[in-house]
């Protein structure tokens, strides 16, 4: 799997887009700048590795667009060893990002060829601290709870009470929340009495959170 000069170049052209549409955190920048995102998608793709989109990976799914990873990620202000539970693993592209900030992140995905793929894939290109696992992501993994930080990268209908449930005191849960084709970033902050507090955070396009696992 090559990284050349050229996908570096690419790359920090792509980290100078990001930042001028206000993503303003170093260590998210410099991550970026790392993760060979053109390995992410099928090779034939490479020209579209690197622009500020998002890109169909197969299974009907898509890899966020990297505005939208780091922005994400800003929200969830990651601190060195936080334990990060992801909805939608999907390319593990966001995963890297979180693991380059130094979380420890357990990742859950619907669908089973996706999974498989992309567990495979994360261990060939070096993330061990990345735990991949197949299932419902609205159930969370309660084995592994509670978590610093709970993410969805899949457009939620509503605010899944088990995942809530999972969150620990003082910690973060960003979401993107609606039904329809635009949805809404919401932070979650839990506050020590165990109440949920929210704040809004402009319009975002995603691919919908589904229930049940897949087999296919
Ligand atoms: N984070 C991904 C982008 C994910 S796209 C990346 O960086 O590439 C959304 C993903 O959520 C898809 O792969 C989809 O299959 C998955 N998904 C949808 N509903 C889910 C559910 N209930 N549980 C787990 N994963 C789900």
């Amino acid at each position: 799997m090559v990284d050349s000069f050229r996908h570096k170049g690419m790359r920090k052209k792509l980290v100078d887009t990001i930042k001028r549409k206000g993503i303003m955190d170093h260590r998210i920048l410099e991550a970026v700048g790392n993760i060979p995102r053109h390995l992410f998608l099928d090779s034939s793709f490479l020209e579209f590795a690197y622009e500020d989109k998002p890109f169909p990976i197969g299974s009907g799914q898509t890899i966020s667009q990297p505005y939208t990873v780091a922005f994400q990620t800003e929200l969830l202000d990651i601190k060195q060893g936080d334990k990060v539970l992801e909805i939608g693993t999907g390319s593990g592209y966001q995963a890297c990002v979180l693991a380059e900030l130094g979380a420890k992140v357990f990742t859950v995905e619907r669908q089973k060829k996706l999974f498989q793929k992309t567990k495979a894939f994360l261990l060939t290109i070096g993330y061990r601290q990345i735990k991949c696992f197949y299932g419902d992501g609205y159930k969370g993994i309660p084995a592994f709870a509670p978590y610093d930080k709970i993410l969805i990268t899949a457009a939620a209908p509503e605010i899944p009470k088990l995942l809530t449930d999972q969150l620990r005191v003082g910690g973060y849960f960003v979401i993107p929340l609606g039904s329809s084709d635009v949805q809404t970033m919401i932070r979650i902050g839990k506050k020590e009495d165990g109440s949920l507090h929210q704040e809004k955070f402009g319009a975002f396009r995603f691919v919908p959170l589904l229930k049940n696992k897949a087999e296919d």
